[in-house]
């Protein structure tokens, strides 16, 4: 059986409703799905009544956005159980995303593309807005013809849009994780923006040290080479590797749920490997 333990709602910046990627999920024959959008829970309670109806095991999880140069480090927290601490915290993080959408917005002005607070808050919907939403309307408004294309001329770190915004320091994003029963997981592990492998090495060293509890091998965009590559390198730091697609429907259009750009399933003993290391 295989599983997909990072994905996107509409709660965040995923394009399927709760609902909706639950339905995917039993389509494709996944046995356990977790949902995880950047910055709400928003999403579990809805999540969860699909999963009983549909027969799939939900995992409740988020995805964190960590202070890091020079890269991007996130992390995907998956088990969540006691969520009082961690959902205030997150209250806090959107309110910074709602300050720097609006700088964006500005930046965007002074470039000469004119989109409104209502027409993001149109797109948007309920929920954490992210730049995804931002690209999607550049799309639509001819500034750009691809979501990715949108972020390489506009909205990437380094770009005329980019804005930067409130994240949390690892140290305390790790705490908070295990206050509310999760298991941090290091997503996307390419996006730190080091390759050297002794700073890969002093990097990981340092992430275990502070409470890092699992490392992303299988994710959507590795082929089977970087996959069994990054399970080594899982082994070598004492991290458990997990997996997830990093599905967001329309708004990242070539990663399919559960099996991701080429295809390949995710097994299910990342799960159980998983579950083992639970605080
Ligand atoms: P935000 O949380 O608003 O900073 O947006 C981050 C999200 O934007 C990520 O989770 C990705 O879904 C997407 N993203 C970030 N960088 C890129 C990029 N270069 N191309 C396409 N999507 C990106
Ligand atoms: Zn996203
Ligand atoms: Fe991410
Ligand atoms: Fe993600």
């Amino acid at each position: 059986m295989a599983v997909d333990l990072h994905t996107h709602s509409t709660m965040s910046d995923g394009s399927f409703t709760p609902t909706e990627l639950l339905e995917e999920a039993a389509s494709i024959g996944l046995s356990a799905m977790a949902l995880t959008d950047h910055d709400t829970l928003d999403g579990i309670g809805e999540a969860a009544l699909a999963a009983d109806r549909l027969g799939i095991r939900l995992v409740p999880g988020v995805e964190l956005s960590l202070e890091w140069t020079p890269g991007t480090m996130h992390v995907v927290v998956l088990f969540l159980d006691q969520t009082s601490g961690l959902a205030n915290r997150l209250a806090d993080l959107r309110d910074g995303r709602d300050d720097r959408n609006t700088a964006i917005l500005h930046r965007l002005a002074d470039l000469g593309v004119t989109i409104s607070p209502e027409e993001l808050a149109q797109t948007a919907g309920e929920g954490a807005v992210g730049r995804p939403h931002i690209a999607a309307l550049l799309v639509e408004k001819g500034h750009a013809e691809s979501i990715q294309i949108a972020f390489e001329l506009y909205l990437a770190k380094g770009r005329p849009a980019y804005v930067g915004r409130a994240r949390l320091p690892p140290e305390e994003a790790f705490l908070l994780s295990r206050e509310a029963g999760g298991v941090p997981v290091l997503a996307h592990p390419h996006t730190l923006g080091i390759d050297r492998s002794s700073e890969i090495a002093e990097a990981l060293d340092w992430l275990v040290s502070i409470g890092l509890v699992g490392i992303e091998a299988h994710y959507g965009g590795y082929d089977g080479f970087h996959r069994s590559g990054l399970v080594a390198l899982a082994e070598k730091f004492g991290l458990v590797a997990s997996g997830g697609s990093d599905f967001h429907g329309t708004y990242k259009p070539d990663t399919p749920l559960g099996f991701g750009l080429a295809g390949i399933p995710i097994p299910d003993s990342v799960l159980s490997d998983l579950e083992s290391v639970r605080p």
